[in-house]
């Protein structure tokens, strides 16, 4: 009877601290100060942003973590057409397994987690702030169909930490590309090239593109270009993973 008592305050209180947001947003371990950290220390040592051994322009990681940033041979012969890219890790074991959650499982509890780690990246690699962000768009079709833009709400969650309010009808997709990862990385390119066009209300201005994954960058650079054409005076983007 008293156990049986035990184990009901038990699970009275772990109740208690989900609906306060008290545990560790990866594996539930409940938080010593939840105010601090949104993780517990287990899972912010998994989830630590990339700090070397990666080309600093489109975010291919090399072999080494600890070997410094440098720019990749493809990078050196033809770079891409943004700026700067910040980026927060390879798309691989927990922040793989948080971006599916939130694009797949429609976890939107997630979003203290993702704001953070977005936060964490955006800082690290030190880009100015920009004039607009915008988020790498859907036909609305495809938005209706999945319920929402995954990187609409990252740049929403990205743009609150620097008190910009996404201007998601910037960048908008103008036609049908099949699926990316359906093809080979010259298909991609083909696949997305012109599918985007910008408004020039952004002419002249300092551009953050965001999205969640970037994996061989047709769709990023498809987007970028278009702001470009659009007369933006600086294109950066963002996003959480680097597909490996
Ligand atoms: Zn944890
Ligand atoms: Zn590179």
């Amino acid at each position: 009877m008293v156990g049986g008592l035990a184990v009901s305050a038990g699970r009275f209180l772990d109740a208690l601290a989900c609906l306060a947001g008290r545990r560790c947003q990866l594996c539930a371990a409940v938080l010593d100060d939840p105010r601090d950290h949104p993780l517990c220390p287990e899972c912010a040592s998994k989830l630590e942003p990339r700090r070397g051994g990666h080309c600093p322009l489109c975010g291919t990681c090399y072999a080494d973590p600890c070997s410094p940033a440098y720019l990749c041979l493809t990078c050196r012969m033809s770079p891409p057409p943004w700026s700067g890219l910040a980026f927060h890790g390879p798309y691989d074991g927990p922040l793989k397994e948080l971006v599916h959650r939130h694009k797949f499982g429609h976890e939107h509890g997630l979003g203290r987690l993702l704001s953070f780690l977005a936060r964490q990246a955006w800082t690290l690699r030190g880009l100015g702030r920009p004039d607009v962000i915008v988020p790498v768009p859907m036909l609305p079709g495809h938005v209706l169909r999945r319920g929402f833009n995954q990187s609409a709400e990252l740049a929403r969650m990205l743009g609150r930490t620097m008190s910009l309010r996404p201007l998601t009808h910037a960048l908008v997709k103008t036609r049908e590309t099949r699926t990316q990862s359906s093809l080979g990385r010259a298909a991609r390119r083909g696949n997305v090239a012109g599918a985007f066009a910008a408004s020039t209300e952004i002419r002249g201005r300092h551009i953050l593109i965001v999205d969640d994954v970037m994996t061989t960058g047709a769709t990023m650079t498809a987007c970028v270009r278009a702001c470009l054409e659009a007369g933006a005076a600086k294109v950066d983007v963002f996003v959480l993973a680097r597909a490996l």
